[in-house]
């Protein structure tokens, strides 16, 4: 086992890990930009090294510097985190050849499902369902228009190389696809460097499905279930439960062995995250997220397993802790995303935390890294913490929920925490009735 692991991150998924180092009895070393130097994460770590400035690509984006930061402290493997450098498979193969252990996949398997359509046309080889739509890439306007028509419309544009919600566009009619055939090809462009997209049918109202898998990179693998993901703005989650509330045991089972054998067959290393739509009692994969996700914590609780603990087991070479049959699950948990945003536009809005006080009791985790008289700094996310609650059933989760709303204060800033208080007295939310459409149509009647 490892005597001492680096952060390569902040925020509340750098206490995470600092966490699950504790109570493993391994050391911990905080990085943090210059912004940061007063950061929580940077409190809590055994110790810390001050990376460089505030901009994150000279500081938590920096290669050298990281690696620097392990040689300097005599770390020997280093937990990414979410963001940042956790699907860089280039800094993956630099700590390979350093000989520094990364806790997480191989870099070739991060390369694969970094690229969304080579992502797909693996997974479709291993026999996981797929949206219906082009085969690889789209070049251009003509085949564009060939595809679509074959698939039929609306149709989404999406950048091979997209992520974190960008680089998609919807193009309802024939009409519609010069402009968002462009648009998307120039953003992606733009964004990510690389302009090459692909077409899929543009579901009408699918859930956001993921299943969380799990491999010892030696041909074993299990599935923990799915998460519910569908309350989304602009492509980004805001609130996530599990188990699903559509998705009975059967289908459960049926979907969760087809992604552990898939990562199985590829001997995948450590946690993964295969994200399905899912539509009238079919699955239709869209991407493979390679790292540890913001919303675990739900699959967490209804599991009792620490994913980070078992990441860092399977790094460092031991043995899965656990076989499918040991993994029942318990309950309903459900995470909401508390941002420092002023809603109803969602604006960033950093700035002094005055006070603080995090809800407590039965089934009810804060994973955040704010503290009394904290200073939100603007540079980075908005995310501030994460509340999850755990009951016996869905409707105890909700109550649990609405009562650690009420209990806890951040004051100084605006945070999401009203917008929870608002879809808690929604029917539908109480029903666990809605798609990935609902929360864009509630907020536009809402706010207008
Ligand atoms: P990203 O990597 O940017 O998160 P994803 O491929 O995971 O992109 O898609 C993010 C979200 O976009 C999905 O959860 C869903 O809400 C929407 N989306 C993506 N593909 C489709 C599709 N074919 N039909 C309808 N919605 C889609």
């Amino acid at each position: 086992m490892f005597d001492k692991i680096l952060i390569a991150n902040r925020g509340e998924i750098a206490l995470r890990v600092i966490r699950a180092c504790r109570e493993m009895g391994i050391a911990s070393v905080a990085v943090h930009s210059t912004a940061d130097a007063d950061a929580m994460h940077v409190r809590m770590a055994d110790e810390s090294v001050c990376i460089g400035p505030k901009s994150s690509t000279e500081s938590y984006l920096s290669i050298p510097a990281i690696v620097s930061a392990c040689e300097i402290t005599g770390a020997q493997a280093i937990h990414p985190g979410y963001g940042f450098l956790s699907e860089n498979a280039n800094f993956v193969q630099v700590l390979e050849d350093h000989g520094l252990a990364f806790i997480g996949p191989s870099s070739e398997h991060i390369r694969i499902m970094g690229d969304k359509i080579t992502a797909k046309d693996t997974m479709k080889r291993l026999g996981v369902p797929c949206v219906p739509g082009s085969d690889g890439g789209v070049a251009d306007l003509d085949s564009a228009r060939r595809v679509a028509a074959e698939i039929g419309y609306p149709v989404i544009i999406k950048a091979t190389a997209g992520g974190g919600g960008r680089g998609m566009k919807v193009a309802q009619n024939a009409e519609e696809l010069e402009v968002a055939f462009r648009t998307a090809r120039s953003e992606a462009k733009a964004a990510f460097g690389n302009d090459e997209v692909y077409l899929e049918k543009y579901l009408q109202r699918p859930r956001h499905i993921e299943i969380q898998v799990f491999g010892d990179g030696k041909g074993r693998a299990v599935h923990l279930g799915e998460r519910d993901c569908s309350l989304q703005r602009r492509h980004q989650k805001v609130f996530e439960e599990a188990p699903g509330p559509c998705i009975t045991p059967e289908l459960r089972e049926r979907i969760g062995k087809v992604c552990a054998d898939a990562v199985a067959a590829i001997n995948y290393i450590g946690a993964g995250t295969i994200e399905f739509l899912y539509e009238d009692g079919e699955f239709y994969f869209i991407e493979m997220n390679t790292r540890l996700q913001v919303e675990h914590p739900v699959t967490e609780s209804i599991f009792g397993v620490d994913l980070v603990r078992e990441q860092i087991r399977v790094a460092a070479g031991l043995p899965m802790d656990f076989r499918q049959e040991d993994l029942t699950i318990r309950g309903h948990a459900i995470e909401v995303r508390i941002n420092a945003e002023k809603l109803p536009n969602f604006t960033p809005c950093p700035g002094k935390i005055t006070q603080y006080h995090a809800p407590g009791g039965l089934g009810v985790r804060i994973d955040s890294a704010l503290y009394d008289g904290y200073v939100i700094p603007p540079y980075y996310d908005s995310l501030i913490g994460k509340l999850i609650v755990h009951g016996r059933d869905r409707n105890e989760a909700l109550a649990r929920l609405y009562r650690a709303l009420g209990e806890l204060i951040v004051d100084g800033v605006d945070t999401t925490v009203p917008l929870f208080n608002a879809l808690l007295a929604e029917p539908d939310i109480q029903n666990g009735d809605y798609s990935i459409h609902w929360l864009e149509k509630w907020l536009a009647r809402t706010f207008g």
